[in-house]
């Protein structure tokens, strides 16, 4: 099989929504009047990102989910995305899978595949996703897509859904935790088919202050939101520990703490608002059928701050993963 037949087979569909989609120089997309393009890419490397062996199906749904959680952070809705592929070989038994589980995610967000580009290599996937949000037709240099800069003074913080699971499920395969079949299962799968999070953040338009995704741990992705809104938080630990589903399966108290705080690949939303939105918020999380939880509040002070029930600080745990300040081995997203 060729590269042009490969495409034809496994990555060509009408894109309706494009002005042209696959098979030319360039693909070309109509913005609707009064919105914007939010855009975002995301790389995952084999051995790297993910297990070189990983259910292919499941690689093709996270590839995509990644940068539709990017997507979601900013509020936009997906419209389209560009696929660029190294592939060791054209194998059919991994790329129809793979294309299986990249498609079923890219109909449910009815986001289209518009391009991209297909050579040998090591394997390794980068997506470009293409989403629209309002724009301000009074001000065009203005947006109204969430930003990480938007904290204020007296918000609450909260986060959607479950932390810590990904990282949890990432130990158990790397044998440095043993999980019972049941838990391992679910942390498995949170691992390797995350959920992005775009209904929760189209209806957090104009609610949340601030919002980003949790691909590298949650003290590292709400400290891009403290740094760029220039402002410092207190979480609350238990608030905080609440948000993993296993904190009463034996798991070792310091580790779940770490997956919880630290861990990555969640692929939840961290966002602010104002007190004065508590109800919005809550709404915002019933009409997306997402769970949104509490876990604490911005303050003028910079730095994060986890407090138990006495306010007293807990230990401090690693902040976040970054790719190239320490050794370490594998990793999945960007996460320990
Ligand atoms: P060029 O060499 O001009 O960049 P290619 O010959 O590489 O274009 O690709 C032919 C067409 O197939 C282009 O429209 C390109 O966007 C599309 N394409 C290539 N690889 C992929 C892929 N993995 N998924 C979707 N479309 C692809
Ligand atoms: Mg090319």
């Amino acid at each position: 099989m060729g590269e042009f037949d490969l495409i034809r087979r496994y990555f060509t569909r009408p894109s309706p929504r494009a002005v042209l989609g696959v098979g030319d120089d360039c693909a070309i997309l109509q913005t609707a009047p009064g919105m914007q393009l939010a855009i975002s890419t995301d790389m995952l490397v084999a051995g790297r990102h993910f297990f070189p062996d990983v259910d292919p199906r499941a690689l093709g749904h996270k590839a995509l989910a990644v940068n539709l959680s990017d997507l979601a952070a900013c509020g936009a809705r997906p419209l389209a995305f560009t696929l660029a592929l190294a592939l060791p070989r054209a194998d059919a038994a991994w790329l129809e899978p793979f294309s299986a589980g990249l498609w079923a995610l890219a109909d449910a967000h009815g986001c289209e595949l518009i391009g991209g580009d297909t050579t040998r290599g090591p394997l390794n996937l980068c997506i470009t996703v293409f989403g629209e949000v309002p724009g301000d037709a009074a001000e065009p240099t203005r947006t109204l897509a969430l930003l990480r800069s938007g904290a204020r003074a007296g918000d609450d913080v909260y986060v959607s859904g479950t932390l810590g699971e990904a990282a949890l499920g990432l130990h158990h395969l790397l044998g440095k935790l043993h999980l019972d079949a049941p838990v391992a299962a679910a942390c498995r799968a949170r691992l390797e088919r995350p959920t992005p999070r775009v209904a929760l953040g189209l209806a957090l338009r104009g609610v949340a202050s601030a919002c980003a995704d949790v691909s590298d741990g949650l003290l590292g992705d709400l400290g891009h939101i403290l740094e760029r809104s220039a402002v410092g938080a207190q979480l609350d630990d238990a608030a905080l520990l609440a948000c993993c589903p296993w904190t009463d399966y034996g798991i070792d108290a310091q580790l779940l703490r770490d997956c919880v705080l630290s861990g990555g690949d969640d692929y939840e939303l961290v966002f602010t608002a104002a007190p004065a939105h508590a109800e919005a918020v809550t709404a915002a999380a019933k009409a997306s059928g997402t769970p949104v939880q509490r876990i604490g509040r911005i303050d003028a002070l910079p730095g994060l701050r986890v407090v138990n029930s006495a306010g007293q600080p807990t230990a401090q745990t690693r902040i976040g993963f970054d790719h190239f300040s320490q050794d370490d081995n594998m990793h999945q997203s960007d996460a320990p």
